[in-house]
């Protein structure tokens, strides 16, 4: 099919094609100079011809249907002129307006013929620069798509009622649902009800004041993957007012970041053996119980445990049984001792354990109930079932003492324990 826009009007070419839909034996009007017909037929014409201007001959017992076909043949963007044949009321003229006509000539005037052609020109001149204008905006707009679709980050875009305006690919895929489900939607229809809420009030509160908003959350994929995000939102506004019109939201994964973190805080504060708190996080904790204790006039003492001629455990049944048999530990005093009390791995064999509101006799009496814990537990893995002893060296705060000071002494004591035999309790 040819195209009948061969001159595009806004292009300001000399001659302007005018389509006439009308009966071939018909007497045809005739144009200005500056124009020219072209015998047009509805069958064979499609809005894919961009026909801009169009003169449709309408007879009496036809005139509704017939400019309802025309209209449906040349497209909303044509300017479409019926040209009344006799025998039609002048009150048909406003009535075929609203049948799809754009402008209305009656054969009875048809010398003014020159004049509405001018106005269809202008009215054509101007859709067609509207046109133009709207398919740049649109292939701007598919460009700023594919560039956001590219991005690995969910972003999303809302109006001032919190309505999704438009989102990228990635979005889509962290709510689970295609673009054109999320534009229109409200974070009510994406989202469970108590997450909603929270989403709508922070969007509210931005939207009132302006500027931009970061916080973390973790959030839920439709994939039912958990991540962790940091939200980064701002206001967008109206060029021309300057108002508050929406907002623009973007979703950056952090959870990489937040795994490290906590392996990190895991590392500086845990053993990574035996899952025990450290040296470094137990001073640190002494530190405070000191202090606490201080504060309090309440008693503050300390063990040092020392598993028995361990070394032969490592030598007889392998290094991987002497790991396990330091975790069966652990476990011990993790079962053994209540909440207030603390214990960590002060390094290879070693334990400290800080028992808070205890003095002497408690802590004796405390670490003499460990040492026959293990005394009488068995530890089993990977086939191998063994027994194993622990010395403990046991001393209490005296006032003003640090707990290095007393760590010192107690050692002392285990020292004298190892020295006597072993499997024993030694108070400083
Ligand atoms: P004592 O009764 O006098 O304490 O004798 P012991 O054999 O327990 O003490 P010694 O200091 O001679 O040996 C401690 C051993 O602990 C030596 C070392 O190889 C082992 N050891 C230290 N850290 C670890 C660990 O993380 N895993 C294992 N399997 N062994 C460890
Ligand atoms: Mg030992
Ligand atoms: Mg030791």
């Amino acid at each position: 099919m040819t195209s009948v826009a061969t001159e595009r009007l806004c292009e300001g070419s000399a001659s302007v094609t005018v389509g006439y839909f009308g009966k071939p034996e018909e007497p045809r009007p005739s144009v200005p100079a500056g124009y020219h017909l072209q015998l047009l037929d509805v069958a064979s014409t499609s809005p894919a011809d961009d026909l801009e201007i169009c003169l449709v001959s309408v007879m009496p017992d036809d005139a509704g249907a017939g400019l309802r076909r025309v209209r449906a043949a040349v497209g909303e963007m044509c300017f479409v002129v019926a040209y009344v044949r006799d025998g039609l009321g002048a009150d048909w003229m406003p009535r075929l307006l609203d049948l799809g006509a754009d402008d209305v000539l009656s054969e009875t005037t048809a010398d003014q013929l020159g004049l509405v052609l001018k106005k269809a020109e202008k009215a054509a001149d101007f859709r067609c620069r509207m046109r133009r204008n709207l398919s740049r905006a649109e292939s701007e707009r598919d460009v700023l798509q594919a560039a956001i679709d590219n991005l690995p980050s969910p972003i999303f875009f809302k109006n001032r009622q919190g309505i999704y305006s438009g989102c990228n690919t990635a979005f889509t895929r962290y709510i689970g649902l295609p673009a054109d489900r999320v534009k229109g939607a409200s974070v009510y229809d994406v989202a469970p009800e108590h997450l909603a809420k929270v989403y709508e009030e922070a969007d509210e509160k931005l939207m009132q004041e302006g500027g931009s908003q970061f916080y973390e959350a973790k959030v839920l994929y439709a994939s039912g993957e958990e991540r962790h995000v940091m939200f980064s939102k701002a206001v967008t506004r109206d060029q021309s007012t300057g108002e508050v019109n929406g907002l623009a939201g973007a979703m950056l994964d952090i959870t990489e970041r937040k795994e490290l973190e906590e392996q990190l805080r895991r590392a500086a504060e845990f053993d990574h053996l035996t899952g025990a708190f450290n040296r470094r996080k137990f001073f640190k904790s002494a530190g405070e119980a000191e202090a606490e204790a201080l504060e309090k006039g309440a008693g503050l003492a300390v063990l040092v445990i020392d598993v028995d001629n361990f070394k032969s455990i490592n030598d007889r049944h392998g290094h991987a049984i002497g790991d396990g048999a330091l975790c069966h530990l652990v476990e011990q005093l993790g079962d053994h001792l209540s909440e207030g009390h603390f214990f960590a791995r002060a390094g290879g064999e070693e334990f400290f354990v800080l028992l808070k509101d205890c003095d002497l006799d408690a802590a004796a009496a405390m670490a003499e109930s460990i040492r026959r814990r293990i005394e009488t537990s068995i530890f089993s893995e990977s086939g191998v079932v063994l027994n194993y002893q622990i010395s403990i060296g046991v001393a209490a705060l005296e006032r003003g003492e640090t707990v290095s000071s007393a760590l010192m002494r107690a050692d002392k004591a285990l020292y004298r324990a190892k020295e006597v035999g072993r499997n024993r309790v030694f108070v400083a």
